[in-house]
């Protein structure tokens, strides 16, 4: 079987997958969200002019002679807080006591900072001149109606949904968050928290992968283990299929007997099975896969992403293949990673004709190369050695053509950061 190269099968798994239907949800349950459409204002901000004081709204020329030793005396013939619906003009050679936020009443040229007064409430004593306009938010200052204030695409996070609410939007329309199922397989594998028996194993993909999915921004499913029986799983399948719009599964896709997943999802679906150029995370499946009860509204199945079983591989094929394939269902454009280029701090082999994602602790120093980072490899590539990937923050990403990558060369690393970015 020849083998197919990471971009193919990337190329195969994000076209698989489409933006999910946009959805009119609620501001705090759109946060994290992309949004599907341009966000226009229909009302201005400030909406009507007000006072950024406390303080006394006046006509300046009123005031430009005051100081300490002759201080200017005005009636306050009103009072404003904030909220107050009614406002009367302002007549010159007298004053109003106003607060933050209330509106300037007409007629007012500015306000005079009540610091600047003895705070009186029949009479007010003024004892510095202040500019025209002083003090006072002009409405539209901040936002026009008709300005377009978020464009479709933007990731709403906590400044852009206050822009929403601020300019009186209480729903907002955006990519749903994909809803994953997460299932692991194997007649081995044990709840975490019982004790293992001999030749037992605890579940650590499926938990690894559901937080990878929460971390992603999506909504996980976490379904519990499957055991190798094609019946069961044949069933479990179909039952998830229903609530989701991904499934995602370890294990039983090598070549060896009970493998499984891959025995039932070759006779089911789209499903195709490639052993892909790379190094951990070889064998990798993905295709469509439709329920025979009811049926999803697309009609072309959910998107399956059937992940190798060993901790490492299933992780790290989550992070090349199913989160951009998440992300492009969020709506999101940038669907990978970032990268930086890191120098090797020790020297590794790497296999010829593969990519491989080698775990490294990155870090960033000044030392004979300059500032930048440095990047440490761990013991090996085993793909069972989960103790190693717990410490890495970065995955060196070493092309195919190269097979030993020396300590101080160049390599492009990517950012197993935490959060949705
Ligand atoms: P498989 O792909 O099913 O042949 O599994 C490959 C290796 O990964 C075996 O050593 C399995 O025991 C191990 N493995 C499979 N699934 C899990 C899991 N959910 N948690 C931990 N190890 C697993
Ligand atoms: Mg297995």
């Amino acid at each position: 079987m020849t083998l197919v190269p990471v971009e193919e099968h990337l190329a195969r798994c994000l076209a698989g997958v489409a933006p999910l239907p946009p959805l009119d949800v609620s501001l705090l349950d759109a946060l994290d969200c992309v949004l599907a459409e341009d966000v226009v204002s229909a009302i201005d901000l400030p909406a009507f002019d007000n006072s950024s004081m406390d303080g006394y709204a006046v006509v300046v020329d009123d005031v430009t002679h005051a100081s300490a030793d002759a201080p200017v005396v005005l009636p306050v013939v009103g009072d404003l807080p904030a909220g107050v619906r009614e406002v009367h003009r302002l007549t010159r050679g007298s004053a109003v006591r106003i607060m933050t936020g209330a509106p300037v009443p007409p007629g007012a040229t500015g306000v005079v900072p009540v610091e600047l007064t003895d705070a009186g409430l029949a009479r007010v004593t003024i004892h510095e001149p202040v500019p025209d306009g002083k003090n006072i938010r002009r409405i539209g200052e901040d936002v026009n109606t008709g300005e377009l204030l978020l464009q479709a695409g933007t990731r709403l996070g906590p400044r852009q949904i206050g822009l929403l609410a601020a300019t009186g939007h209480g729903h907002v329309r955006v990519y749903p968050r994909p809803r994953v199922v997460v299932m692991s397989t194997g007649s081995e594998i044990i709840e975490p928290g019982r004790r293992p028996g001999f030749g037992q194993v605890s579940d650590s993909n499926s938990y690894a992968l559901t937080a990878a999915v929460l971390d992603s921004g999506a909504i996980a499913m976490r379904v519990g283990i499957v055991e190798d029986d094609p019946r069961r799983l044949m069933s479990t399948l179909e039952d998830q299929l229903m609530r989701a719009d991904m499934v995602i599964t370890t294990g039983g896709v090598s070549a060896g007997a009970y493998d499984t997943v891959k025995e039932v999802l070759s006779t089911l679906g789209t499903v195709q099975f490639d052993k892909v150029a790379m190094q951990p995370g070889m064998p990798q499946g993905f295709g469509l896969l439709g329920s025979s009860r009811g049926s999803d509204s697309s009609g072309a199945g959910k998107p399956i992403f059937t992940l190798p079983g060993n901790p490492v591989s299933s992780y790290i094929s989550f992070e090349v293949f199913v989160r951009p394939a998440l992300r492009k269902m969020m709506g999101e454009s940038q669907l990978h990673r970032p990268v930086v280029t890191a120098r090797a701090e020790r020297s590794w082999g790497s296999p010829p004709g593969k990519r491989q994602y080698n775990r490294v602790e990155l870090r960033r120093t000044d030392d004979e190369y300059g500032p930048g980072y440095r990047a440490r490899p761990f013991k090996g590539p085993g793909s069972h050695l989960v103790a190693d990937l717990a410490k890495s923050n970065a995955l060196a990403v070493v092309p195919e053509d190269v097979t030993q990558v020396r300590e101080g060369d160049e390599v492009r690393c990517m950012l197993l950061e935490r959060g949705r970015r």
